[in-house]
């Protein structure tokens, strides 16, 4: 198949080259020239394990190819994917639809031949039926079938989220989509991954509604972790008490210090609004936002709570910036907030991250970057593990505590054992668990 894939982000980029991985042959569309010149030139504009390497491949097999010209990589092509972003329009958090409709216009002019459009890009119910009377409008002769496909990867395990999906959901009004659809994941279909056909709004409704579940279970453990905290219990005992119920499942439900990243909260924000819109409002999610939205200042102040109540002039190491381990993705990540509330304290801030630090430069001052986490926890009043990337699992306790001023360990994630930490002189504060 013959595929063009607009937008190379998080999302387009990976399955553009899972894409071409299959054997299609795929063409990456972005407007940003800078990301286009480095892909060319064999650097990743993004962090995602096993990206790079298998962008090699295809491109020295001659299956993948990059261009920001967006007329001529859409003209005779069989399906073109639409995976631009959808972020939160400001003001009123709706999915801000511009990048799809200015993209789904471009494309409509220059397309040639029978395409089916694909919309990989999170959009809400009824984007479809714009983006097909859009498209109609700019070139009535356009011959497409404009589907929806919403993506599920998680961003640090993309390649194989895409490769090995619990599912594919493909939404479509057009019956001769049906066959293309099929080709374009044949091989994932023979991997056994189910192919779920749907109607489009249906479709687009299924990816809200599910991240939107996720969301909510994640702030459900947090909240039971409160209440944890509160009565002498220990969530992790009770989220595997729980999580061994099958009708329950033991995923997403890791108590922390509340989810962020690209995903979740645009889109519990978006269903919110369509539902509103709807008059049809859909209030657990309502409450898991408002939920997780304070839980995320509420963290600076349990760090604030350990070290004694003050924290003006200390020194605060944070540890893991990124909304989650193996991304260098910041959008939205838990930690911005968290560091806010620290510094409106009066701390001072030092941080390490392995791959999000030249993203956090770009959206938080006044922090001090280290290359270490050890050389983060010099002097330090405070440690805070705030996402879990394998590289703290294991820290050099007794290093720690010498480079520490005060040696108090916050563990956001729960990743360390309280008597583990306490060993070495530390006081340990975790998430949900009495006495630590
Ligand atoms: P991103 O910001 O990383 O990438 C979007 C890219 O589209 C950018 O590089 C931008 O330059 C490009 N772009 C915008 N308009 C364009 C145009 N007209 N022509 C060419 N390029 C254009 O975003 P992302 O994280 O990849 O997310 C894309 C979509 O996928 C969103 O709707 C998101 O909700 C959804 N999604 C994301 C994830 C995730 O983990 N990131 C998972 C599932 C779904």
């Amino acid at each position: 198949m013959k595929i063009t894939m607009i937008g190379a982000g998080y999302v387009g980029l990976v399955s553009g080259v899972c894409f071409s991985d299959f054997g299609h042959d795929v063409i990456c569309v972005d407007k940003d020239t800078a990301k286009i010149e480095a892909l060319e030139a064999g650097r990743m504009p993004i962090y995602e394990p096993g990206l790079q390497q298998i962008v090699a491949e295809n491109v020295r097999d001659g299956r993948l190819a990059f261009s920001t010209d967006l007329a001529e990589s859409v003209r005779d092509r069989d399906v073109i994917f639409i995976a631009v972003g959808t972020p939160s329009r400001r003001g009123d958090g709706h999915a801000d639809l511009s990048y799809v409709l200015d993209a789904a216009r471009q494309i409509a002019e220059h397309v040639t031949g029978f395409t089916v459009i694909v919309t990989k890009s999170t959009v809400p119910v009824g984007t479809g039926d714009e983006v097909e009377r859009i498209m109609r409008e700019a070139n009535p002769s356009a011959d497409i079938a404009v589907v929806s496909n919403p993506e599920f990867l998680r961003e640090g395990a993309a390649i194989d989220d895409f490769k090995r999906p619990d599912r594919i959901v493909i939404g479509l009004e057009d019956d001769r989509a049906r066959p293309v659809m099929s080709e374009v994941y044949r091989p994932l279909y023979l991997n056994h991954s189910p192919l779920l056909f749907t109607a489009r709004r249906t479709s687009e409704l299924i990816k809200y509604a599910g991240n939107a579940f996720l969301a909510m279970k994640i702030t459900y453990i947090n909240e039971i972790a409160d209440l944890c905290e509160k009565v002498g219990a220990n969530v992790q005992e009770v989220a595997r008490g729980i999580g061994l119920d099958g009708r329950i499942g033991a995923k997403f439900l890791h108590a922390g210090p509340g989810y962020g990243g690209s995903c979740f909260p645009k889109d519990t924000l978006a269903l919110v609004k369509t539902a509103q819109d709807y008059e049809s409002p859909i209030r657990l999610i309502e409450t898991t936002i408002a939920v997780n939205d304070t839980r995320k200042r509420a963290m600076g102040r349990k760090v604030i709570a350990a070290a004694g109540g003050d924290v003006r002039g200390r020194k605060v190491a944070i540890l893991g910036l990124t909304f989650k381990p193996n991304t260098d993705d910041m959008r939205d990540s838990p930690s911005i907030t968290i560091i806010q509330a620290l510094q409106d304290a009066g701390a001072l801030i030092t941080a390490y991250d392995p791959e999000g630090m030249d993203n956090a430069r770009k959206l938080l001052e006044d922090v001090t970057y280290a290359d270490s986490p050890y050389v983060a926890a010099q002097d330090a009043d405070a440690l805070v593990i705030v996402t879990e990337w394998n590289e703290f699992r294991a820290l050099n306790l007794a290093r720690l505590k010498a480079a520490m001023r005060t040696p108090l360990f916050v563990d956001m994630r729960n990743v360390y054992q309280v008597s583990e930490v306490t060993r070495h002189g530390f006081s340990y504060v975790g998430v949900g668990r009495a006495g630590g």
